[in-house]
């Protein structure tokens, strides 16, 4: 007989999210979004991918009762010392867009050559049994590549223009999803979560 499926909330309001880490996940797990739930988003005050991680999932299980899930995610550039980091969604100011975040990043890197534009977007995903959980679960991934000098491709989304993936040679903006997901941090740090979980209570 199929075992009962184990339910979290997801500390996001992207529909398009819950379905791609649901299936990442597997057979074992149904995921809620906070936002069906009602459940606003929390302020990310964090300094570091796993505090703001940790902050959403603590939230949303605080708000819910639930088992959750959350993560954090950003770019790091080797010769801007890991910039914009936690900061990558507001960059280029408070209410930046990506064009506007993108832009500013090219001018950082403007003389730049190819070696010195190391770069790797990095993913903190947490899970959490409930708001006080001591123990967290943590996969946090990373996607070697680099910064290209201008943006290529028109799938995805942030800076997924601009970064280049050294397997392919192409802007993941070019990738088709499924090639994104089989190589991103995102991808990565769900299986790696999935993996963690099997077995655990
Ligand atoms: P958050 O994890 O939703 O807070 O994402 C933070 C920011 O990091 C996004 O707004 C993007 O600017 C950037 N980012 C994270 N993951 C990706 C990605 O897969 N492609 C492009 N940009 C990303």
């Amino acid at each position: 007989m199929a075992q009962p499926r184990r339910r979290a909330v997801l500390a996001t309001a992207n529909e398009g999210k819950r379905r791609e880490l649901e299936q990442l996940l597997g057979d074992e797990w149904e995921l809620i979004t906070q936002g069906v739930l009602g459940v606003e988003p929390v302020e990310e005050t964090g300094v570091t991918f796993l505090e703001n991680a940790l902050l959403k999932a603590r939230h949303a299980a605080a708000a819910t009762g639930l088992p959750a899930i959350a993560d954090d995610s950003g770019l790091e550039v080797d010769c801007l010392g890991g910039a914009p980091g936690v900061w990558s969604a507001r960059y280029a100011g408070e209410e930046a867009d990506d064009a506007a975040n993108n832009e500013k990043l090219l001018a950082a890197l403007q003389d730049r050559p190819a070696d010195q534009r190391g770069a790797r977007f990095r993913c903190v995903m947490v899970f959490v049994r409930g708001a006080d959980d001591p123990e967290p679960v943590v996969a946090d991934r990373s996607w070697e590549g680099r910064i290209g000098k201008g943006p290529k491709g028109t799938g995805g989304f942030g800076y997924d223009p601009l970064f280049i993936d050294p397997v392919s040679g192409r802007h993941s903006a070019e990738l088709t999803p499924a090639e994104k997901n089989a190589r991103s941090h995102r991808g990565q740090a769900a299986l790696d979560l999935r993996d963690q979980l099997l077995g655990r209570g």
